[in-house]
């Protein structure tokens, strides 16, 4: 499980420059799509090797009128709950308040490790200001400037030194289950698509062993095809069927979106995308898992929805273009085939194999079909690809002058190589490596 991080502090200390600091996407590619929501107050962030989840409580702030302790706003309260670490972030440049201290006061009481982070200490290292935030009696202050992204690698490295990371298993083994997690928010019909599924007689349930409350994870078979259905926020098992009993936690979902190859994101024909529909795919796309959309309640939508949904899917999960979008009816058990049919597509092109000679030939018929364009005195130079990694898959291009690809071009290669291999329900980064 990825450790999870809360930055809390007073409004404008620069929390939300943190985020954006700590969550920076690793795939600038995706950052021009329209309809991709980068307002969000959780984010998946990595030091080399190791993710965490980083929540961000700036858009929630403590009603400082009304005292912050009593006050201190509900899902700042939940965000420190969720959190194995909070960052405490306070301004140098603005020294220290009465609320720095009520909320110091606060994390005292919660019993976890608390770093503090002194923010926009740029230029500031040797400042006597830094001094007076001992006074807060939260340890050894961390200087940070958010904004100039100084201090950010150490404080990370304190955040999560107590963690166990271990080995992550890079090439999935022959045979192996597919681990599938069912995404959505509340009321989707996540509970109802899972039961459904299990009460399936093609479909094997192995007998469920008396799991503890917070770890389910269902094997079963279908087909011939194992997998593995990994703990899905909100639902909690009872007996032999699930139930809904638990709130919806954005932090499970990350954590259930982590653990799987492949996600199913639900979403409710009634509704139409909505934004907590448009936060989680923004999550899984992050996450860089196989997706499949499925479209429920289909039996309830008349023409004209069907029409203004399909609309609002274009429009709004058009980061989400390369998974398939299926319309189904758990209730009824209609469509439901097709569904495992896109799981097992995605996961085979999420695990695919590509080999050196295969893409070098691929990339270059690309470059004679259309070259990259020169910049300035640089011709980008594109020599071989070779696989960098699965699920997601990464193709990582060699050559000279790579920084000068544009955006444009790596879309088009991302093209030719999902042509070729078929790729489906799943994104393909490509990386460029210039040489010296
Ligand atoms: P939040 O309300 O705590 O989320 O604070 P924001 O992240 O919105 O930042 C508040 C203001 O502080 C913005 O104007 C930021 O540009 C500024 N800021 C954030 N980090 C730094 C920093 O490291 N140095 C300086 N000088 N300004 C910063
Ligand atoms: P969850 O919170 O995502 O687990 O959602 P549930 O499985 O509890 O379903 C929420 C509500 O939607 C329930 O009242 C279900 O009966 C209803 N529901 C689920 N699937 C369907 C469906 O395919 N068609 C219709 N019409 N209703 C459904």
């Amino acid at each position: 499980m990825k450790p999870v991080i809360a930055i809390v502090g007073r409004p404008n200390v620069g929390k939300s420059t943190l985020f954006n600091r700590l969550t920076k996407s690793r795939d600038a590619i995706v950052a021009d799509f329209a309809g991709l929501t980068r307002d969000r107050h959780y984010g998946d962030g990595h030091l080399g090797d190791r993710e965490f989840i980083v929540i961000d409580t700036g858009g929630f702030e403590p009603d400082s009128s009304t005292g912050i302790v009593k006050e201190m706003a509900k899902q700042t309260r939940q965000a420190v709950a969720e959190a194995d670490v909070v960052i405490f972030v306070v301004d140098v440049r603005a020294g220290l308040s009465a609320q720095d201290h009520d909320i110091a006061n606060y994390l005292r009481t919660v019993g976890k490790k608390v770093l503090l982070a002194i923010n926009k200490a740029e230029g500031m290292q040797e400042s006597p200001h830094l001094a007076e935030f001992y006074e807060l009696g939260m340890g050894e202050p961390h200087p940070i400037s958010s904004a100039h992204g100084q201090g950010i690698r150490s404080l990370t490295e304190a955040a999560l030194e107590d963690f166990d990371f271990g080995e992550e298993e890079e090439v999935p083994e022959e045979g192996a289950p597919i681990r599938l997690a069912v995404a959505g928010r509340p009321n989707v019909g996540k509970s109802t698509l899972i039961n459904t599924w299990l009460g399936e007689e093609r479909l094997v349930a192995f007998d469920m062993p008396g799991t503890t409350r917070d770890a389910i994870s269902v094997p079963f078979e279908r087909n011939g095809q194992k997998f593995q259905l990994i703990d899905t926020a909100g639902l909690r098992r009872k007996g032999r069927v699930f139930q809904a009993i638990e709130k919806f936690s954005v932090v499970k979902t990350l954590q259930a979106i982590a653990d799987a190859n492949v996600v199913l994101l639900l979403l409710d024909a009634t509704q139409g995308v909505s934004d907590q529909d448009a936060h989680i795919a923004g999550y899984i796309l992050d996450s860089g898992r196989a997706v499949v959309i499925a479209v429920n309640k289909w039996d309830a939508v008349d023409d004209y929805q069907k029409q203004q949904l399909q609309r609002s899917i274009e429009q709004r999960l058009a980061f989400l273009k390369f998974a398939p979008i299926l319309n189904i009816s758990a209730i009824k058990r209609q469509g439901l085939g097709p569904v495992w049919k896109a799981i097992a597509d995605a996961h085979a092109s999420a695990t695919k194999k590509m080999s050196t000679p295969v893409l070098t030939r691929l990339l270059h018929e690309a470059v004679e079909h259309q070259a990259p364009k020169r910049a300035g005195m640089f011709r980008p130079k594109l020599r071989y690809a070779h696989q960098g990694g699965m699920n997601p898959p990464v193709i990582v291009v060699h050559g000279n002058s790579l920084e000068h690809v544009t955006d444009s071009y790596k879309r088009f290669l991302e093209g030719r190589f999902r042509e070729h291999f078929k790729l489906v329900g799943t994104p393909l980064r490509i990386e460029m490596r210039s040489g010296k």
